[in-house]
């Protein structure tokens, strides 16, 4: 009996715990989807391995995650760009989810989605949509992890006609077949503090803590947001979720663009979280969320791409680049932000932003074995000079040569082997044809 079921052997690999480092010729032994040996390499571990993979002149990093999306959206990819955003959001993407989204859309736009994790190193994503089981059912048979909530608002649901509008008996019944813990599993997804009430939050809060879940919500993403809860509720977002006893550590809130002072003070002293979105607040004008403060203050920050309509793309790479480069411009200093820090954000800062970094997020001794091969054989990769500095300034994903779920190799060279790219291809192309036709009858 070998010691392991898979050894890696890396010329480089990314260290993220205690610190950010790159390591040279390290190994890797995997048992049982978990990591039994993480040191530098010896040549016994080659006897030791019932398989021994070599990432040669490639970075063997820790999985990224991907700490809020919507990935059914990518059905929704450049559809509108460049309108106002309430012309985009009211007028064109409501609309179109409200015609278009049934269960058959979610799982063909998951399935797209899901290759697209594949193809930029993702392999844990914090997910709220509609239809949340044909999402959880497409991570299963994809391979990949993650956290997929269900949606809660006051304002009625696509999924409504088919699911009925009792989400907490969805919740029941979903619980169970996607249990804690497990590589797919579920959490509560109030859309955001505008669009539930009182109420319906304590109802989250309280099920939350019965079910043992996470919660996911989008949090004072634009500046509108945070001048409307003041106009209406006379308080923040932030001060209104805390007077319902609502934030805690299991609480991941997605943009937190527009903090007061007491809002940040509030989030110090709750444990929530807070999940970064560069890309997505970029495009949509909603502004450049303060996450170099954040950090400082010791508050847990991850890296989301939110869906694929206000990115347009799903790669943490993107988000690392943009999002290190924000908080540099905005703070007019170079050290506001570090390629550092940008990686422990989109590894082991991502996995405690949503609560699995027991897990996941780092390549340490115990945890599943969740790893990607960065090539850098690549022009843009040449010489390695600064492998840290290249992984978040040069890498775009497309350098992703190999992914692995729980010491399971999901895509190779090009190579999908959970998932059938040609199949997926066809049906977005029905998709496109479907959306243009019902696009023209609501412009
Ligand atoms: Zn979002």
């Amino acid at each position: 009996m070998k010691k392991f079921d898979l050894g890696i052997k890396a010329d480089f690999f990314l260290q993220v715990v205690p610190a950010v480092k790159i390591e040279s010729n390290w190994f890797l032994g995997i048992k049982n989807g978990k990591i039994l040996v993480s040191e530098p390499w010896k040549q016994s571990f080659k006897k030791d391995s019932k398989k021994l993979l070599e990432a040669i002149n490639k970075v063997c990093i820790p999985g990224l995650i991907n700490g809020h999306t919507h990935l059914p959206m990518t059905l929704f990819r450049g559809l509108e760009d460049d309108v106002p955003f309430h012309v985009w959001l009211f007028e064109r993407i409501l609309p179109l989810e409200g015609r278009m989204v049934s269960k058959e859309f979610v799982k063909d736009g998951t399935e797209l989605a899901a290759l697209e994790c594949l193809r930029f190193g993702t392999t844990t994503v914090n997910e709220m949509y509609f239809y949340a089981e044909e999402t959880a059912k497409v991570l299963q048979k994809a391979g990949l992890r993650g956290i997929v909530s269900q949606t809660l608002a006051d304002f009625p649901l696509p999924e409504d006609k088919d699911l009925g509008t009792d989400k907490f008996a969805i919740l029941e019944k979903l619980q169970k077949k996607f249990p804690q813990n497990s590589r797919v599993q579920i959490g509560l997804g109030p859309h955001a503090p505008y669009s539930c009430s009182d109420e319906l939050l304590k109802k989250v809060r309280d099920a939350a803590d019965k079910w043992n879940m996470p919660i996911h919500i989008h949090v004072s993403e634009t500046k509108k947001e945070v001048e409307d809860s003041l106009a209406k509720f006379g308080m923040s977002p932030v001060k209104r979720l805390e007077k319902l006893n609502f934030l805690s550590s299991r609480v991941h809130c997605a943009h937190c663009v527009h903090f007061s002072e007491e809002d940040k003070k509030i989030f110090e002293r709750s444990g929530a979280t807070i999940i970064h979105n560069p890309d997505s607040n970029a495009k949509l004008g909603s502004g450049i969320a303060p996450i170099a403060d954040y950090v400082k203050r010791k508050i847990p920050v991850g890296f989301g791409t939110d869906g694929s309509a206000s990115n347009n793309d799903l790669s943490l790479f993107g988000a690392m680049d943009l999002g290190t480069k924000l908080q540099k411009l905005e703070n007019k200093d170079t050290t506001a932000f570090t390629a550092a820090q940008a990686i422990y954000a989109a590894t082991i800062g991502g996995a405690k932003a949503i609560g699995l970094d027991d897990q996941v997020g780092s390549l340490c001794v115990g945890k599943q074995a969740d790893f990607v091969f960065v090539d850098l054989n690549l022009p843009h990769m040449q010489p390695t000079n600064n492998i840290m500095s290249h992984l978040v300034y040069s890498a775009q994903g497309q350098e992703v040569s190999l992914v692995a779920v729980a010491g399971k190799i999901l895509y190779q060279d090009g190579k999908y082997f959970t998932l059938n790219p040609k199949q997926i291809f066809q049906k977005a192309e029905k998709w496109r044809k479907k959306i243009a036709k019902n696009l023209e009858l609501i412009r």
